[in-house]
């Protein structure tokens, strides 16, 4: 890594596989729906930096910094474009070649990035049943003593809890088989609800 040099298609690629929000979020800097964030490049009181969607970078608004993800990280590190890139390829197990590691190693790299997307996935799926299950619950406390009343009375708080551990740490909810056998369990009864 220490020589090597990044070509167009690196920066390419990499930029292919990350939007601007996502890689801004993974170093603590959350956008709103509309794409603003607190500027990490001057003492940023309210969002002032605006993150573009298709691959078009970052623009602060107030101080006037901009770039694309490898220059956000690049510059929130204080390192290296190619050193930001190699960073990337690490954080997000991205599927690309940068110091040409082995087939074996390559075969892992992928491998950690289709167990990453297939992770996002689940939890995606995950929260919206306990959403909609939380959403269920709430609409039957409404009506006390109606035919979901107990259920929502002892299932309420644990589906919550449940959402918040989700998004807390979702790599342990998933290694959890439990677990996710009991999301399973609740898109059945959202399911079955009547
Ligand atoms: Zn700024």
């Amino acid at each position: 890594m220490e020589n090597y040099r990044l070509t167009k298609e690196d920066y390419e690629t990499i930029k292919s596989h990350l939007t601007m929000r996502q890689v801004a979020e993974y170093y603590g800097y959350p956008a709103d729906r509309k794409g603003w964030c607190r500027c990490p490049f001057h003492n940023d009181g309210h969002p002032s930096m605006l993150l573009y969607p298709d691959g078009r970078g970052f623009y602060c608004f107030s101080c006037g910094s901009g770039g694309d993800v490898i220059s956000f990280v690049a510059r929130l590190e204080n390192i290296s474009n190619a050193k930001a890139a190699k960073m990337l390829v690490d954080d997000f197990s991205l599927p690309i070649d940068l110091d040409h590691p082995s087939y074996r190693e390559r075969r892992e790299r992928e491998k950690r990035y289709r167990r990453r997307k297939e992770l996002e996935a689940w939890v995606k799926d995950a929260l919206l049943w306990l959403s909609m299950y939380r959403q269920l619950l709430c609409e039957a406390l409404r009506i006390p003593g109606g035919p979901h009343w107990d259920e929502a009375l002892q299932e309420l708080s644990i589906v919550e809890y449940r959402i918040e551990c989700l998004r807390a740490c979702p790599e342990d909810y998933y290694a959890d088989r439990k677990a996710v056998r009991k999301i399973g369990a609740i898109r059945d009864r959202v399911i079955g609800w009547t």
